[in-house]
C-alpha cells in the first residue's frame, strides 16, 4: 500500500476572494504529483463573519455557500457548486477529502433571548460567582435566508448550555444557563472546559444531539467526503463523538477515517480520550508539535533522543496524525507556536519519513503565508515525494544521542528501489553509522536535500556513515 499523506488545505490568512475551492481544484494534479492523497478542507459552511469567516464561527451548517446569509451567498472559499466541484476534482486525482466538522459552538445568532443564568469563574467553571441572573443571550438561530430548506430546525437557548456575552449589560462572562450543567466529562483545564466560545451546544439535550446527527447524515448525502476532521473535541462530552461517528458510519454503510483536534501537550489526556472514544478516531499529535517547538527554540540544547517519547504516534501509531504546524499555531493566532524556519525541514523529514502516524502537511508551509511574508518550507515538496516513493519497509531507529539522531527505512518489495536514511542534528554538524538494507550492499545513496554533499556507498551490511550539516537534516535515497 502507498503511504498516506494529508495536506491541511488552508491557512488562516488566505485571501477573502471566494476563490479557494477553485484554487484547490486547480492544484489537484500538482498535489497528486507530490504524493498528497488526502486533504483536510476548511469548514465549508457559513460563519458569522460571512465571506471573511475562516469557518470556526459557525452560523449555519446547512449553508455551504448556497444562501444569501451574513452578507453573501459564497463563503470565504466560494460557492457550494465550487465546493462540490473541488471535492470531485480532488477525488479524481486520488486525493481523499476530509470535511471539517465544528459542533462545539455556534455564533452570529439571528436574535437574542432573555435567559436565566449563573455566572462561573473564567478560570474555574465549577465555581459559581453569582446567583441567578437574567441576561440577553444570542441564542435564536432561525436562518431566515435559508427559509427551512434541508431542515426546519430552529435553535433556541434550550439547545445550548451557556454563552459568554450578555447583550443587555454589554459585558463578557462565563454564563451557564439555569438548569444546565457543563458537560460532565470534558477536558479539566479551567475546571471544566466544556465552554470554549459562542453559544455552546448542550449535548445533554437529546434535541441538540438529534439536530447535529440529522445534519451529519445530510452532509454525508450532500457531499461525498471520505472522512472528517473533528474540531475542538476536548470541549465536547467525551462520549458524544463516539456515538455520533457510529451513527455516521452506519448511515454511510462503511467505515471511514476521522481525526479529532484535542489541543493539549499532555499525552496522557490524549490517550485517555482515545480510550473513551474506543479508538473510533485518530487524534492530531499535539504533544509532538510541542516537542518540536521545544527542540526548535532550545538553541541546540534539546535532547533529540527524547522526541519519540513525547509523541502520540509512538504510543498509538494507528490513531495518530502527526503535524508540524497548523492554522492555530501560525503567527497571529491565539495558540501561535510556529516552528522556526531552521527546524521545519527536520520536523517534516521526521513526520513524513518515519513509519508511524499519518503526516499532515500545513498549507502555509507548503505554499508559504504571503500575509506574513513567510516562504514555503525549503525542500518540503521533495520530502513529500520521497515519502511517496521511498519511505517504506521496516524502520531502524538511531535516537541514541542528544544532538545527532536518525532512522532508516529498509524499503519493501512493493516499491522497487525504496528505502531511505534520515539524519538530523539540532547542534553542530555530525555523522552516524546507520544500516539501511543488506540487499543494497555496494549501492550509492545521495542526499536529496543537498546535492553538494558527496554520495555514500553502502557496505556489505547495507549500512554507511551518514552526515548532516549543523542544524540540518539529510535525506538519503538510492542514487
Ligand atoms: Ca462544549
Amino acid at each position: 500500500m502507498d503511504n498516506l499523506t494529508m495536506l491541511q488545505g488552508f491557512e488562516w490568512y488566505l485571501p477573502e476572494d471566494g476563490m479557494h475551492w477553485n484554487r484547490l481544484a486547480q492544484a489537484a494534479p500538482q498535489l497528486q504529483e507530490s504524493g498528497i492523497n488526502m486533504i483536510w478542507l476548511p469548514p465549508a459552511y457559513k460563519g458569522a463573519a460571512g465571506r471573511c469567516s475562516v469557518g470556526y464561527d459557525v452560523y449555519d451548517t446547512y449553508d455551504l455557500g448556497e444562501f444569501d446569509q451574513k452578507g453573501s451567498v459564497a463563503t470565504k472559499y466560494g460557492t457550494k457548486e465550487e465546493y462540490l466541484a473541488a471535492v470531485h476534482t480532488l477525488q479524481q486525482h486520488g486525493i481523499q477529502v476530509l470535511a471539517d466538522v465544528v459542533l462545539n459552538h455556534m455564533m452570529g445568532a439571528d436574535a437574542t433571548e432573555r435567559v436565566a443564568v449563573i455566572e462561573d469563574a473564567a478560570n474555574n467553571r465549577e465555581q459559581a460567582i453569582s446567583g441567578e441572573q437574567q441576561i440577553m443571550a444570542w441564542t435564536r438561530f432561525d436562518f431566515p435566508g435559508r427559509g427551512g430548506k434541508y431542515s426546519d430546525f430552529h435553535w433556541n437557548a434550550s439547545h445550548f448550555s451557556g454563552t459568554d456575552w450578555d447583550d443587555g449589560a454589554k459585558r463578557n462572562g462565563i454564563f451557564c444557563f439555569k438548569g444546565k450543567t457543563w458537560n460532565r466529562e470534558t477536558d479539566t483545564e479551567n475546571g471544566n472546559y466544556d465552554y470554549l466560545m459562542g453559544a455552546d451546544l448542550d449535548t445533554d439535550n437529546p434535541e441538540t444531539v438529534k439536530a447535529v446527527t440529522d445534519w451529519g447524515k445530510w452532509y454525508l448525502d450532500a457531499v461525498p467526503v471520505d472522512g472528517f476532521r473533528l474540531d475542538a473535541v476536548k470541549h465536547i462530552s467525551f462520549d458524544f463523538y463516539r456515538n455520533w461517528l457510529q451513527e455516521m458510519r452506519a448511515h454511510r454503510g462503511s467505515d471511514f477515517f476521522a481525526v479529532g483536534e484535542y489541543w493539549s501537550p499532555d499525552l496522557g489526556r490524549l490517550l485517555h480520550y482515545l480510550e473513551r472514544v474506543e479508538g473510533s478516531m485518530s487524534l492530531f499529535d499535539v504533544p509532538l508539535h510541542f516537542a518540536f517547538t521545544k527542540a526548535a527554540n532550545s538553541n541546540g540544547m534539546y535532547d533529540l533522543g527524547r522526541l519519540r517519547q513525547e509523541s502520540l504516534a509512538e504510543r498509538m501509531p494507528d490513531n495518530a496524525v502527526t503535524f508540524v504546524d497548523n492554522h492555530d499555531t501560525q503567527p497571529g493566532q491565539a495558540l501561535s507556536s510556529f516552528i522556526p524556519v531552521w527546524f521545519k525541514p527536520l520536523a517534516y523529514a521526521y513526520i513524513l519519513l518515519q513509519e508511524k502516524g499519518i503526516p499532515c502537511v500545513f498549507y502555509g508551509d507548503y505554499y508559504g503565508i504571503p500575509h506574513d511574508g513567510i516562504a514555503p518550507v525549503a525542500g518540503l515538496r521533495v520530502l513529500c515525494q520521497v515519502r511517496a516513493r521511498y519511505a517504506y519497509g521496516p524502520e531502524h531507529a538511531y535516537f541514541d544521542d542528544c544532538d545527532v539522531v536518525g532512522f532508516t527505512r529498509a524499503g519493501d518489495e512493493e516499491h522497487p528501489q525504496s528505502g531511505v536514511a534520515v539524519l538530523m542534528t539540532d547542534h553542530d554538524a555530525g555523522s552516524k553509522y546507520m544500516q539501511v538494507n543488506a540487499a543494497y550492499a555496494g549501492r550509492l545513496m545521495r542526499n536529496v536535500l543537498d546535492d553538494t554533499m558527496a554520495p555514500v556507498t553502502l557496505d556489505e551490511q547495507g549500512g554507511a556513515l551518514f552526515s548532516a550539516a549543523g542544524g540540518a537534516v539529510s535525506v538519503w535515497v538510492l542514487a
